[in-house]
């Protein structure tokens, strides 16, 4: 059983309907979401109080699976549908801003939500000690088919405050079960660890011209959108505390006009990517 599959489940093994979402908070469960970005499939509902996006129907275990076994199939890997349409300069800038920035000697690192293993590769490339996790089977076949790496897909093989580093890019926003998989990751770490997280700005210049069409939105396999009050509030609820956002941004076309957008709006809040440190405390 997946963790996916695992978090929809019951006791007896039997997989729940697909049920309306609230804010994880408990303490926010009894407010009344407010429509934000909703136009036609795309359904997203905000919590008043903390002003985080769920989507309004969570989707069933069996549509999860179909969604990510399509989206993770070799095909689509190699086209570049599922590699955060940033591609590999994405996980260059990444790979080379944790070496520098976030690693010592000997550190220990878990990337969560692995994907085909492309950071993974990189940074035991450079010679980093380094698991990654991934709950989708289609991409973690890929990872061994293609890279030679085997990926970890379930939770209670992920050791106990063993990590310096756990890294969670493009995947906080995927979470069926925000609280819980925090809750595990805080335990992955070791004290006073860190959390490296990307995902994208639901505050950003292009979500809030573009509303339910905004693309973050579309992906069917986006349970929540953030911004940074919303980020901050579901991390210190579960033992996290925000220490600092980078402004750099993976700039997603080639150019000097696009790098210059994209640094701009990173650096007032209004680029397209969430990008923060947060530590266990
Ligand atoms: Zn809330």
């Amino acid at each position: 059983m997946s963790a996916v599959e695992a978090s929809a489940s019951g006791a007896d093994g039997a997989v729940a309907a697909p049920r309306p979402m609230r804010c994880p908070d408990p303490q926010h469960a009894t407010c009344a979401p407010l429509a934000v970005f909703a136009s036609g499939e795309v359904d997203f509902r905000m919590c008043p109080l903390c002003r985080l996006l769920f989507r309004a129907r969570f989707p069933s275990p069996q549509e999860l699976e179909a969604i990510y076994g399509t989206a993770y199939a070799a095909n689509s890997i190699e086209a570049g549908v599922t590699n955060q349409e940033s591609g590999d300069y994405a996980t260059d800038v990444y790979s080379g801003y944790i070496r520098r920035r976030l690693l010592q000697p000997g550190a220990r690192v878990l990337d969560f939500g692995a994907a085909s293993g492309e950071l993974v590769s990189r940074l035991r490339g450079a010679g980093v000690q380094v698991d990654g996790f991934e709950f989708a089977e289609a991409a973690r076949g890929y990872a061994y088919a293609r890279r030679g790496i085997s990926l970890l897909d379930r939770v209670t093989d992920i050791p106990h405050a063993a990590y310096d580093l756990v890294t969670l890019i493009e995947v906080i926003e995927h979470l069926t079960d925000l609280w819980g998989t925090l809750g595990q990751l805080r335990a992955a770490l070791k004290p006073g660890g860190s959390l490296f997280i990307t995902t994208p700005n639901r505050l950003s210049w292009r979500a809030r011209l573009e509303g339910g069409r905004w693309r973050e939105a579309r992906k069917k396999f986006h349970l929540f959108l953030f911004e940074r009050r919303s980020l901050e509030h579901h991390l210190r609820c579960n033992g996290f505390a925000v220490q600092e956002y980078i402004r750099f941004a993976p700039v997603l076309q080639a150019g000097l006009p696009s790098w210059v957008v994209a640094r701009g709006t990173q650096a007032v809040g209004l680029g397209g990517t969430l990008c923060c440190i947060a530590t266990r405390r």
